[in-house]
């Protein structure tokens, strides 16, 4: 058995050897007081990288998220969103306990994409009953879509809508750099429509911890302030930033690799006997694998054997549903080997 493989998530990604030298000689300060040149030096990166006035370093993603909502929208305002995003299920209800904020969930089409009119059809009329439409959040890339990609003019249309009907105009981007690279555009292109974007540095960008959330300075002065509050103002942050700037420098470009091993990896498996996937949701750097539930090899099974037989960890959501995300650490080769061990377990 070689070493552990892991396609749990991109989260499990470890810094580089570089990554490690730079934070062991990142110069530091209070970053409380604005102090550490290392996270100012990220963060002026970050905004410029993106094409926004500013940008602020948050310890994680649910919690840059959560600051945009906060500032962006009052308590008691409604939000739109997708019923399967990360905000929505996979943030402990933030949104609704921390923000204040009243969910409209809208159900997305071919993998999660919000339909511009699924979206116009959702918001009402000004009335004395409704809440008052506040925020349109959009996550890109899905992640139970399966890390698929909005579309350019997708994109337009919800800036259109955020105009028409005076709602902010949020990106969850944890993965954005997956859906700049998979379009082949600069993230400028992607982010331009948004009054704010979240990505997160501890993903497939490798760094150990922290996001980014960027916007206006207005929107950041603020943000800064929520972030205090939250309990996410951090002193010496510059050992973790001086990572960031890493990710920011190095990382992106190669998530392309992510991308192609997934897609190699989907072909593989959907080829096996019991395995179904949907290829044209494999668009970046994750794959869901869908089984009979109540086969004898259902997703449990292949989960379990995966790892105790053959070093392979994956996220098994359910026995009818696998979740596998390709990253840094996984090589060609690993690829090979998961999808021989995944035949000789299904076979
Ligand atoms: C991971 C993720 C987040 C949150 O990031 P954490 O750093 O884990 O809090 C938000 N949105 C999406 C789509 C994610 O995949």
């Amino acid at each position: 058995m070689p070493e552990i493989i892991n396609l749990m998530s991109d989260t499990v990604t470890h810094p580089t050897e570089e990554m490690r030298k730079a934070m062991y000689e990142a110069e530091v300060g209070d970053d409380v007081q604005k102090m550490d040149p290392t996270i100012n030096k990220l963060q002026e990166l970050a905004a410029e990288l993106v094409g926004m006035e500013d940008s602020l370093f948050v310890p994680s993603g649910t919690m840059g998220n959560l600051i945009a909502l906060m500032c962006h929208c009052p308590a008691g305002k409604e939000i739109f969103l997708e019923s399967a995003s990360h905000i929505n299920l996979l943030e402990g209800g933030g949104v609704a306990r921390v923000a204040g904020l009243m969910p409209y969930q809208i159900k997305g089409r071919n993998h999660c994409i919000l339909e511009p009119d699924d979206i116009r059809a959702a918001i009402r009329k000004e009335d004395v009953h409704h809440p008052t439409p506040g925020i349109l959040s959009i996550e890109n890339t899905h992640n139970v879509g399966g890390g698929t990609v909005h579309p350019i003019d997708y994109l337009k249309e919800y800036r259109k809508i955020a105009d028409n009907y005076n709602l902010k105009f949020h990106m969850d981007g944890a993965r954005v750099f997956n859906a700049a690279v998979k379009l082949g555009v600069d993230v400028k292109e992607i982010v331009k429509y948004t009054d704010s974007v979240m990505f997160c540095l501890s993903k497939g960008l490798s760094s150990p911890v922290g996001s980014m959330l960027c916007g206006t300075k207005e929107f950041i002065k603020d943000a800064l302030k929520v972030r205090k509050m939250l309990g996410g103002g951090l002193r010496q942050a510059g050992v973790l930033a001086a990572a960031g700037i890493i990710s920011l420098n190095q990382m992106t470009e190669r998530l392309d690799e992510d991308h192609k091993s997934a897609y190699k990896l989907a072909e593989g498996l959907s080829e096996i006997k019991g395995i179904t996937i949907d290829l044209s949701a494999v668009q970046t750097n994750i794959v869901f694998l869908r089984f009979d539930e109540k086969s004898d090899k259902n997703a449990v099974y292949l989960g379990n054997e995966l790892k105790e037989k053959y070093g392979v960890l994956c996220g098994v959501r359910n026995p009818g549903l696998i979740r596998m995300v390709t990253h840094r650490q996984i090589s060609g080769e690993n690829i090979g080997y998961v999808l021989d061990s995944a035949k000789k377990i299904m076979g």
